[in-house]
């Protein structure tokens, strides 16, 4: 062995002997930039709160992540305790290989070496991933998807992601393309998706499309998916629709689901997962109703919340280095 035992770039990070408690975390949302430092063991100590402004244009959006992680990584440093490495959680298309954002359609990137870019402008190790696998890497590592040897982590959000993971790592598929489970198609010929296909599994069971379909059916703008969760109680018709259908598609995809990757549970996440039992006991109850030989996924709550991206980047981050 000709390499020295450990180089000087090493020891610059290394503030004594047990190394940094923190990799820099920060999650890059179509609002906000949310940042943290993670611990090794996946406690997120401080958060800080950044708006992604994206009316900007791309170019001030990449810019404003590179500064605020600099500032992170110069204040924690300043403050004796430099990370060890920072974990991005980004939107769109990842590479998560070569650290580049392929395309995000949130943001308008397209083909960004963010890895290169920011590993040039904090130097320090740096981990990028996708915003939905982080958060399933976190689920898999500290939350909801503990001890499971294959789950699905199903985000309803403002739209559907989703990640495949398989002992604690998101499986992509060869493209990078797997766990797109939003795009499904479980209503032939139905409502028309961004993708250029009708009938995803989007347009019917995110957040988004619930909000979106009580507001054009009632026509009451402003109304968010849990409103209409809450409507359920007063007994609004509109409400029971919608959030009927949306229970009924997604049961369908489940059951899909189940078949092709026999996943021992799913973790639901994102804002209609906030409506707790309103929606995990009828869609456990449609699951079962229409499963024939199935081996059923236990279905769980996300246990992480908003904040799985950021404590995943942390941990993406710390694998780094670990
Ligand atoms: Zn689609």
């Amino acid at each position: 062995m000709s390499a020295p035992e450990q180089s000087a770039e090493a020891a610059d990070t290394v503030d004594d002997a047990a190394g940094p408690a923190y990799t820099l975390a920060l999650d890059v949302g179509g609002t906000g930039i949310k940042a943290g430092l993670v611990t090794r063991d996946g406690t997120l100590r401080c958060t800080w709160r950044r708006a992604t402004r994206i009316e900007r244009g791309p170019e001030a959006v990449i810019a404003t992540i590179a500064d605020f992680a600099a500032e992170l990584v110069e204040a924690a440093a300043a403050d004796g305790t430099p990370v060890a490495a920072a974990g991005f959680a980004l939107p769109g298309i990842i590479n998560e290989q070569t650290g580049v954002g392929v395309f995000s359609a949130t943001v308008g990137w397209r083909d960004v070496p963010f890895g290169e870019l920011l590993g040039a402008r904090l130097a320090v190790p740096i981990a990028i991933g996708h915003d939905v696998r982080a958060g399933g890497v976190a689920e898999a590592r500290i939350g909801a998807g503990r001890g499971s040897a294959r789950f699905v982590f199903l985000p309803l959000g403002t739209s559907i992601g989703g990640a495949i993971m398989i002992d604690g790592v998101a499986n992509l598929g060869p493209h990078g393309m797997g766990g797109e489970f939003g795009h499904i198609v479980v209503r032939p010929g139905g409502l028309p998706c961004g993708c250029g296909l009708h009938g995803c599994l989007a347009q019917y069971s995110s957040a988004g499309a619930v909000a979106a379909r009580y507001a054009e059916a009632a026509g009451t703008p402003n109304v968010g998916a849990l409103d209409v969760a809450a409507r359920l109680a007063t007994g609004d018709p509109i409400a029971r629709r919608i959030w009927d259908e949306a229970v009924d598609v997604l049961s369908d995809a489940l059951l899909t689901t189940a078949a092709l990757l026999d996943p021992d549970r799913v973790v639901v996440g994102g804002g209609l997962a906030e409506a707790g039992a309103t929606l995990m006991t009828p869609l456990g109850e449609a699951l079962a109703a229409k499963a024939t030989y199935h081996a059923l996924p236990e279905l769980v709550t996300a246990e992480l919340g908003d904040l799985a991206g950021c404590l995943g980047a942390g941990l993406l981050a710390w694998d780094l280095v670990s």
